[in-house]
């Protein structure tokens, strides 16, 4: 119940008691509580239980004042806190799920997908596009929870592998905000597929292409997306309090049969086991993120700009007929370029040690 229906309903007592003829009527927005109704002005932490006004909550990235929880954002809210404005340009927008196994159950899986994209206004669990943090060019890409619980369909998976593509031909930065319940049901193995998938995108960008990936986990970050990229950051990054697992807390307690440490599967308690590298609050998330790319900027590998279409196709072919394709193309960079040797030389020592040995 929110504050105004309760002032609303005492002043309908008061009319009821002093005989007054017409009774106004309580508009149905008011009915709700915030989180279920997107009319209602206020609503209640999740935490603490304090009752919040929407917009002054909203004002403050959705953290709570009283207890700093933070909730839930939708992804056009996460783009416009963390890029800077009117620089966001969407990537494959038009990519619409498909119902391939024809699945029903209590509504069928086309009702669901219609509901949740006017509900939403984007067409699947996943914004991806590219924009500038700080002025610095980066591609991002957002889940969004308020889609189907941000579950990992076919879709999600195409959007999310062809962003990694193109990161790694234009040599961008690459941030993806993961919130999830884990893969679509409904899509079946179809879904499952698609961590593999990503995964593989992934080792060419950052293994090959030599470049880096921040993953961020939010509340709740589970299933599949745990397992496949939301884990597969160079730097992985979380909120405060956020939910961070595979299985649910009660379905490992059960296998178990032991009870849980406090505070399990929260982004302190992995943060404490070296799961995760930090713990950032949403306030300063962007400051922390130009920072790591200014830091990144700096290092060895952003020198040798070797991506362009046919040198990067020469050196997938090398890396797959031999490991250390990369490291002799390394080898013929420092031969023409007379760079700094001394900061290779780990690498270079391994090939020539691995060469003698053939
Ligand atoms: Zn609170």
């Amino acid at each position: 119940m929110t504050i105004i229906y309760w002032m609303l309903l005492r002043k309908k007592m008061k009319l009821l008691k002093s005989k007054m003829i017409s009774i106004p009527e309580i508009p149905a927005s008011f009915m709700e509580t915030g989180s279920d109704n997107p009319h209602a002005l206020w609503t209640c932490c999740e935490f603490c239980g304090v009752v919040l006004h929407k917009r002054a909550l909203k004002g403050f990235f959705g953290i709570c004042p009283y207890c700093n929880f933070h909730h839930q954002l939708t992804s056009d809210e996460r783009i416009a806190f963390l890029l800077d404005k009117n620089t966001w340009y969407p990537l494959n927008e038009l990519i619409s799920p498909r119902d391939p196994l024809k699945f029903k159950d209590q509504k069928s899986y086309t009702r669901r997908i219609g509901i949740a994209q006017t509900y939403t206004g984007i067409t699947d669990a996943v914004q991806t596009g590219t924009g500038f943090l700080n002025k610095q060019p980066v591609a991002l890409g957002v889940m969004d929870f308020n889609f189907m619980g941000g579950s990992m369909g076919s879709v999600v998976g195409e959007k999310l592998t062809r962003l990694i593509e193109y990161a790694t031909k234009k040599r961008l930065y690459l941030v993806i905000i993961c919130t999830s319940g884990g893969a679509r049901m409904q899509e079946g193995v179809l879904s499952l597929m698609q961590m593999a998938k990503i995964s593989a995108a992934l080792h060419i960008y950052q293994n090959i292409a030599k470049l880096l990936y921040i993953s961020i986990c939010t509340s709740p970050t589970t299933g599949g997306i745990t397992a496949s990229f939301a884990m597969l950051g160079n730097i992985i990054l979380a909120e405060p309090r956020a939910l961070i697992g595979f299985a649910g807390r009660r379905v490992i307690a059960l296998t178990l049969r032991e009870e849980l440490p406090r505070g399990f599967q929260t982004s302190e308690y992995l943060l404490k086991y070296g799961h995760i590298d930090a713990v950032i609050s949403r306030i300063f998330l962007k400051e922390a993120l130009s920072e790591i790319f200014e830091l990144f900027s700096k290092t060895i590998y952003k020198k040798y700009d070797f991506i362009n279409e046919d040198k990067f196709k020469q050196i997938i072919m090398n890396y797959n007929n031999n490991d250390y394709g990369v490291f002799q193309y390394y080898r013929k960079k420092i031969k023409n370029n007379n760079v700094n040797k001394k900061l290779l030389l780990n690498k270079n020592t391994i090939y020539n040690s691995k060469k003698r040995k053939k």
